[in-house]
């Protein structure tokens, strides 16, 4: 067993756990990361790009109502309005670190996204941004002398000391041997759930562990039902499927059905652009019944913005698919997730010692249901906020106990099975359209499961957990809102309105 003590611990690198570790010089930073990013991150797959109310005539109040609006008036005004306020200042950062976002002749070249009510997305190297940012990042905390980084180890269990307070945490290496973390302060960085469902657009390091570990140390989490699925991913059956941006659809993209209709039409007044649990639900419903649904990008793809566009292009034409020339088959996927544990605006946990920022946390800003390319601006702005937080209680001269009374290592084994038997379950119950019923069938299924799981069975326990309260957060939500339909409450109840 290693054991490896620092000031902070950060877990998990993409662009919140690494903007987070940037901003905390001059305190002492260990990032770990189950895998390296550039293959294991969401930041790494984010093609849309960021939203930035920058362009002529835009404003931070347009973008606070568009996004209050995807929230379905369950965002907290509060935490959005510090977030977009930041917005300029993130982007400044980044061009900073050198992010080459793309700019025409007449300044930021700025993309329209669905719930936006006008172009301000902004993308770096065409809808490679996610990259883009995230190598800039990188290349950044290489360059910094307080940060150390650790990647291939799986952080796995949390660690308590002295007043209760999180110092650090257990992992495992490749090899599977236990890795003792001591710190004095956590930041939980680890990124969504997607993988904790059958058909999504996330990667393999998305299954929920950070949010799973803050569960079961009592820090306090919140909206955990509230999934946000894509309209658009390509329907090929991989894991994790293809995502095409919705930035295609801003470009005039459209869907149709197999009839060859634009059912988008008659269902929204934004049609395309609609909100994506809209969009999402429409394609899902097509999909339940058997029907093929399709994305027209020919017009974009012959078009003056074809170059834009390079990953979906690379992405049809690895599937043989010349989207120039011919639809593009697509399905709703998991995506994203608004809820997670709950911070305050520093970052903040309900534990002492443990922190969090980016997806796995949640500020309430996006409500029931995040407005495209809010969250990478999110997980920038949060993350800088914390780190100097972080920084602020810099005091070199104090050191505390961060050694456990007794602890043995977790037990450490990623037990495959037992994921692809979560992910079948919330797959069933948890989808774009839920019902009571299944919800009620998914948590018997959830306890069963639990019931076969060995003593010991730490890691796999707490996904389990983890998938019983998110089940458990939709069942108890009986109205429909945002990211979370239930068939049987299919209206809004406006008692449970953000005041
Ligand atoms: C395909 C795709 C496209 C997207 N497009 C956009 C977009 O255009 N605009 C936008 O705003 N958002 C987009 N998003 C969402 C956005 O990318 C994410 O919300 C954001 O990048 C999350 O950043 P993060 O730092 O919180 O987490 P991530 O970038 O996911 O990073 C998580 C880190 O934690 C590590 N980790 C996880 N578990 C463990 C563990 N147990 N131990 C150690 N390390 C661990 C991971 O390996 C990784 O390093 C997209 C997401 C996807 C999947």
């Amino acid at each position: 067993m290693r054991t490896i003590e620092t000031d902070v611990l950060v877990i998990g690198a993409g662009a919140a756990g690494l903007c987070a570790a940037l901003a905390a010089a001059p305190r002492r930073v260990l990032v770990v990361s189950a895998a390296d990013p550039r293959v294991a991150s969401s930041t790494a797959l984010a093609q849309g790009g960021i939203a930035a109310p920058l362009g002529e005539g835009d404003s931070v109040e347009a973008q606070m109502a568009d996004t209050l609006a995807a929230g379905c008036y369950s965002s907290d005004r509060r935490a959005a309005l510090r977030v977009i306020r930041a917005a300029g200042e993130a982007v400044d950062y980044l061009c900073e670190l050198g992010v080459p976002f793309d700019r025409g002749p007449r300044g930021w070249q700025l993309h329209r996204e669905a719930g936006h009510s006008r172009a301000r997305v902004l993308h770096a190297r065409g809808d490679r941004t996610g990259a883009a940012i995230l190598a800039a990042l990188l290349a950044a905390a290489e360059g910094a002398e307080h940060i150390e980084r650790l990647y291939g180890v799986a952080v796995t269990m949390l660690r308590e000391g002295a007043a209760e307070r999180i110092c650090g945490a257990w992992g495992t290496d490749a090899e599977g041997h236990a890795v003792r973390i001591e710190a004095r302060d956590t930041v939980i960085a680890t990124g969504g759930v997607g993988r904790l469902f059958p058909f999504t657009t996330n990667g393999a390091a998305a299954l929920g562990d950070g949010l799973a570990m803050a569960l079961g140390h009592g820090a306090r989490v919140a909206g955990l039902e509230f999934i946000q699925f894509h309209p658009t991913a390509l329907a090929t059956g991989e894991d994790p499927v293809p995502l095409l941006t919705e930035a295609l659809r801003g470009a005039g993209a459209v869907l149709h059905d197999q009839a060859g209709e634009r059912f988008m039409l008659g269902l929204h007044p934004l049609a395309e652009l609609a909100p994506r649990d809209v969009v999402a639900r429409a394609v899902w419903t097509r999909r339940l019944r058997g029907e093929a649904v399709w994305l027209d990008a020919t017009a974009v793809f012959r078009g003056e913005h074809a170059e834009a566009f390079p990953a979906a292009l690379e992405t049809c034409r690895a599937h043989g698919i010349d989207p120039a020339r011919e639809p593009i088959p697509v399905t709703a996927a998991a995506h994203y997730h608004m809820g997670g544990i709950v911070v305050d605006v520093l970052g903040r946990t309900a534990r002492a010692g443990l922190w969090a920022c980016g997806e796995v946390a949640c500020t309430g800003m996006h409500g029931a249901n995040r407005l495209a390319s809010n969250s990478l601006l999110e997980a920038i702005v949060c993350g800088r906020t914390l780190g100097r937080s972080l920084a602020r209680e810099h005091d070199p001269m104090r050191r505390i106990r961060t050694r456990t009374q007794e602890e043995s290592p977790p037990q450490l084994v990623h037990d495959e099975a037992h994921v692809q038997r979560l992910r079948a379950i919330l797959g069933r119950c948890m989808g774009p359209l839920r019902h009571g019923r299944e919800l009620e069938q998914g948590m018997q299924e959830l306890d069963a499961l639990g019931a076969q799981l060995a003593p010991g069975a730490s890691v796999a326990r707490r996904r389990l957990d983890l998938a019983l309260a998110m089940v458990r957060a939709a069942l108890t939500r009986r109205e429909s809102r945002g990211a979370h339909w239930r068939e049987d409450y299919p209206e809004r109840d406006p008692a449970r309105d953000a005041s």
